[in-house]
């Protein structure tokens, strides 16, 4: 330690090797590294399956989230560690590309870490076991494609689809609905997918939801919605066949747009202005009707000599519609933003097969439903519920089983559930482990234990003995040659996962594996850490 003074002549003290500060090395490293992510994953243990626990996180403006969705829940966690951070990451990897599976792939990423722990204790040295993971993980993959099954489904057959869609529902707090969640977002990807090239735009679905109502009422739109109803209560409520000016365009006299001055000195004068005025209405009314639209949506309000006009001329009318949700419609009706009543054509006008206004409960909330567009295959999922958070949680699960199905619609390659899965390719794994002469061979063991913890965490969750349950599923997996027996969560009766009609999608098993593997060789490799902090 030294003493110095500064510029000013006030004393400071220098400490030697003040970069050394807050710096890790070696295993010292490589183990809080370790217990970083492990703490992660032991938050999303609990949440796992379908009698895992949900989670209720507040943010700093008090608004409160109650979910179960892994990548939700670390989203908005307020992270420091870097470490931790990777792991965020990670589920949110899986949330991108897959969409579900993210609390499994944090798990077994927390139990891979965990074992390769073990393994440095032993002496081990990290990159041998980084190596052993790597090989282990091609084994586990290429195990799940041998135990994966083709399914089958047409546009008439979609309860495959449905049931698949069902497993990942199971876990969710909205699992009481499971079913008919589990159509509608079938039914929604089938309605936007493109069978051909085997691809669907999810950006078609649109997702609304209101407050009020029952997670039963939940229902798919084959068009859009808007929030908003006819400018007149005595307007008709429904339009088939509509054909729709959308307009940019206020419905109102032009206003000069310089100062001016109108001298209104007699009652003739005003009786002239107040006719002009209304031929000015008069025409913009005729003007929609001679291009034939049967209905007006304006970004714009209009004021109530208008609208009774419209009215009285049988013109429907919606105001006041936002300019996101006007390209919306215009996009999905195939119709044209039109910016001045003199350019209305007929070729224009947006089409629709039904316009509807519903009204909601004893509110006076009214929506309006736009459906069977002409151009477009948006649909819309609208999504009732008792509150507020239950509706942002119905989301989350409608977005998960959405993403399900558009990668069975990619990949039509299923592996069971319940961890019979994991439970399968851990026997694999533990089998070819004896082939390799290397040190590796503890790494491709303790791989196996780790594909192991997600059915013990299924069976802890569900109030089962861990080790227990799944001794007695292993040997029998083993003894019948199979690899459908899982965990029987809801106390079914049997561990049969064909029975129970609990399938992952290939895909995401794979994915889950692969980024798991990744990560935790990339925290393994890290042999400093330097950082500015004291540790
Ligand atoms: P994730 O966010 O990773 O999808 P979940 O909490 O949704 O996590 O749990 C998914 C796990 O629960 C999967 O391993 C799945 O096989 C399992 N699972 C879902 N339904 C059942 C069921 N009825 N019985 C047993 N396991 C189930």
């Amino acid at each position: 330690m030294a003493l110095a003074f500064d510029e000013y002549g006030r004393p400071f003290i220098l400490i030697k090797q003040q970069d050394e500060k807050g710096r890790l090395r070696g295993l010292d490293a490589q183990k809080a590294n370790i217990s970083a992510g492990k703490a992660v994953a032991r938050i999303l243990r609990t949440s796992l399956g379908p009698k895992g626990m949900d989670k209720m996180l507040q943010s700093p403006d008090g608004d409160v989230t109650i979910t179960n969705d892994g990548a939700t829940i670390l989203e908005q966690m307020d992270v420091d560690n870097q470490i931790a951070k990777l792991m965020v990451e990670l589920s949110q990897s899986q949330d991108y590309e897959i969409g579900d599976g993210t609390t499994g792939v944090v798990v077994m990423a927390g139990a891979l870490l965990e074992q390769a722990e073990h393994l440095l204790e032993r002496g081990i040295h990290p990159i041998r076991v980084a190596e052993g993971y790597e090989m282990a993980s091609r084994i586990a993959v290429e195990h799940l494609e041998h135990i994966s099954q083709k399914f089958e489904f047409g546009l008439d057959n979609i309860e495959s689809l449905v049931q698949t869609c069902m497993t990942t529902l199971n876990s969710k707090i909205v699992n009481r609905c499971k079913r008919s969640l589990a159509e509608i977002a079938v039914k929604a990807v089938l309605a936007v997918a493109d069978l051909e090239r085997k691809d669907v735009n999810l950006d078609l679905i649109k997702i609304e939801g209101k407050v009020a109502g029952k997670l039963e009422d939940t229902e798919l739109i084959y068009g859009i919605t808007v929030d908003k109803e006819m400018s007149h209560p005595q307007m008709p409520k429904q339009i088939e066949d509509a054909k729709i000016a959308i307009l940019t365009c206020a419905f109102e006299p032009p206003k000069p747009k310089t100062k001016h001055k109108v001298d209104i000195d007699t009652v003739e004068k005003f009786e002239t202005l107040r006719l002009q005025e209304q031929k000015y209405f008069d025409d913009m009314v005729q003007k929609c009707k001679d291009v034939g639209a049967t209905l007006v949506i304006c970004q714009w309000g209009f004021d109530d000599e208008a609208n009774h006009l419209l009215m009285n001329r049988n013109l429907p009318a919606i105001r006041w519609v936002g300019g996101v949700e006007l390209e919306l419609i215009a996009i999905a009706t195939g119709g044209r933003i039109v910016p001045r009543f003199q350019e209305l054509t007929p070729e224009k006008l947006g089409k629709a097969g039904l316009v509807r206004e519903k009204a909601f409960g004893t509110t006076k909330d009214r929506m309006l439903y736009i459906e069977h567009c002409a151009n477009s295959r948006a649909v819309t999922i609208f999504i009732r519920g008792g509150n507020k958070m239950m509706i942002e949680e119905t989301k989350r699960s409608m977005h998960d089983a959405l993403c399900v199905a558009r990668n069975l619609i990619r990949n039509n390659s299923i592996v069971y559930g319940g961890g019979s899965a994991e439970i399968s390719c851990s026997i694999a794994v533990e089998a070819a482990a004896d082939k390799y002469p290397g040190v590796e061979q503890y790494a491709i063991r303790a791989f196996a234990d780790a594909l192991d913890c997600i059915p013990m965490a299924l069976a802890e969750n569900s109030g089962l003995q861990p080790i227990e349950t799944l001794s007695a599923v292993k040997s029998q997996q083993i003894k019948e040659n199979n690899s459908y027996c899982g965990i029987d969560c809801n106390d079914t009766g049997t561990n049969d996962m064909r029975e129970q009609n609990v399938f992952e999608t290939l895909i995401g098993k794979k994915q889950q594996i692969l980024l798991a593997t990744q990560v935790v060789k990339m925290i393994l490799k890290i042999d400093d850490v330097i950082s500015p902090f004291d540790y």
